[in-house]
């Protein structure tokens, strides 16, 4: 008799979302996480009475979240307690226009009239194809097992209307955006959404120019926190009895004829279980915890080939005034070319600009209880940070750097900061490495291009070991807070479909 039915390892929203479905399947479930906090990645912290997010700032796509806890028989706006976002986010472009596009379509339709009125009918053909690609793709693409070419062989046979769509994933994010836009300052202003899915535009496949698009079928904040969207799986779990220890890291996958039979801890405790599901980065899962010598050779090179998808670093700001930001997400942007010359001459030389550009979230516009009174939190997601300098480290730089990068921001966007600083943090990608134990800070576990796609991405059922499951960003549909929850109903189907 096992300890658990499952194991799961680590309580990211993929980890507590399959968590939650197990238990409520009618399995004990048991989530260790080595941190003292849920949701990985998007969790929130509490310093001096601010309550900062670590990672996610915001989420799109909320029907797949919603999906999942329908499954619970409940839904996603009745856990969480949720604050749309609207403007979906306003771009401050390099050359000092501002661009804001609202929640309504018909409103951003005005907004594109006013800045590049050559650009309306581009709008136009774009909404119409995205949408379509949408409808016809999300409940597919997103939540089928793509475990195999099998899997996407039957993925087109069940919605032949993808096919329709195909040229979309071998273009790039820049080639599609450039086919309907043609202002300069249009195409800046999407110029940033590439880095959500981790690839500069010129490399980013083409299917996530939808990434602007999708963002008018809602945008939200979790109240109290990014953390409120773990916490609603984990009352789901928990009401079906699913256990969670918190300080609990596992360091080894015990397994024996090819099966898994549970986890050792750190402190060598063993819990058992037929059934262990990883929310962790899953080549580093492989190759420590599981061992090589349980691998089949082709298996190992495989994942050894596998990249770490890019690190950012965050400046988290805690402020004695209100910031001279209009919206809750104000993208910092520059030209397109300028993007995808950064990403080859600075973060593949193993360079941090001095220029930035990313996104500022001002998460107390959503929700003003995250500090004391009359206080303000703004997030920082910096430029795509290389985890290996050239010749110097994360640790040595950061002084220096949270210096430059808070002069800079004083000096552009935020006019004043310097003297309303009650607390900054510079979280480098070698604190979120050692904060979350993910390898070289990645933050979508693995490269997010074709290579690292679909069925290349490793399978959330394991071809190697019998009774393990993965789930996150490492699997397919890959990284993204609704992105992690749909991997999360996939591995839960195959469960209850594999291990009665
Ligand atoms: C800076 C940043 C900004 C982002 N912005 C957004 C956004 O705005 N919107 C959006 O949708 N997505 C965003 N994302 C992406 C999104 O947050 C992640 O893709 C998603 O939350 C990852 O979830 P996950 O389930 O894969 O697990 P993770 O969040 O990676 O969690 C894995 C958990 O495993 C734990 N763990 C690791 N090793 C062990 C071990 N040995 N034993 C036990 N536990 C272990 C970790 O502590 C962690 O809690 C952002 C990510 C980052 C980093």
């Amino acid at each position: 008799m096992s300890d658990y039915d499952v194991v799961v390892i680590g309580a990211g929203c993929g980890g507590l979302g399959i968590g939650a479905l197990l238990s409520h399947q009618g399995r004990k479930v048991l989530v260790v996480e080595q941190s003292n906090l849920i949701g990985g990645c998007c969790s929130t912290f509490e310093q001096k009475g601010y309550r900062i997010d670590l990672g996610a700032s915001i989420i799109e796509f909320p029907q797949v979240i919603d999906w999942c806890f329908k499954r619970m028989g409940t839904s996603f706006f009745d856990e969480v307690d949720l604050v749309p976002v609207d403007p979906t986010f306003s771009a401050m472009l390099s050359d000092g226009t501002k661009v804001t596009y609202p929640l309504s379509l018909e409103e951003t339709r005005k907004e594109i009239m006013r800045v590049a009125p050559e650009d309306v009918k581009g709008w136009d053909k774009y909404s119409k194809k995205f949408q379509g690609f949408i409808d016809t793709a999300l409940d597919g693409f997103f939540v089928s097992p793509m475990n195999n070419f099998t899997d996407m062989v039957k993925l087109f046979a069940k919605t032949p209307a993808l096919l329709k769509y195909n040229s979309l994933f071998f273009s790039s994010y820049e080639g599609v955006i450039r086919k309907y836009f043609k202002n300069e300052k249009i195409i800046e202003s999407f110029s940033f959404h590439s880095f959500y899915a981790g690839q500069p535009p010129a490399l980013l496949p083409g299917h996530f120019a939808m990434l602007p698009y999708a963002e008018h079928a809602g945008v939200y904040y979790s109240k109290g926190g990014m953390i409120g969207i773990p916490k609603g799986f984990q009352k789901c779990g928990e009401k079906s009895g699913m256990k969670i220890r918190l300080n609990t890291a596992v360091k080894k996958i015990l397994v024996s004829k090819k099966r898994v039979r549970g986890v050792v801890l750190e402190d060598g405790t063993e819990i058992t279980s037929d059934v262990v599901v990883s929310n962790i980065n899953s080549r580093k899962m492989y190759l420590e915890m599981i061992g090589e010598e349980h691998l089949p050779w082709l298996a190992k090179a495989g994942l050894k080939s596998y990249t770490y998808s890019m690190a950012t670093p965050m400046l988290y700001l805690c402020l004695n005034y209100t910031p001279p930001l209009e919206h809750h997400h104000t993208l910092m942007t520059l030209p397109m070319e300028k993007v995808n010359n950064y990403w080859f001459n600075h973060y593949l030389k193993g360079s941090f600009p001095k220029e930035q550009f990313g996104i500022l979230s001002w998460t107390t516009r959503s929700d003003p209880s995250l500090a004391p009174k009359g206080h303000h939190i703004i997030a920082v997601t910096l430029a795509p940070g290389v985890y290996k300098l050239k010749g110097t480290t994360w640790d040595q730089e950061k002084p220096r750097l949270k210096e430059e990068i808070i002069n800079y921001l004083d000096k552009t966007y935020l006019p004043g900061l310097k003297e309303h600083i009650v607390l900054a943090e510079l979280s480098t990608p070698s604190d979120f490495e050692k904060r979350l134990r993910s390898p070289e800070g990645a933050i979508y576990a693995l490269r997010q291009d074709l290579p690292h796609s679909m069925m290349f991405r490793p399978a959330a059922k394991s071809k190697h070991v019998k009774g393990l499951y993965l789930v996150g960003a490492s699997t397919h549909p890959g990284g993204g807070v609704p992105t992690v929850i749909a991997s999360a109903m996939i591995g839960a189907d195959l469960i209850e479909k594999y291990e009665q």
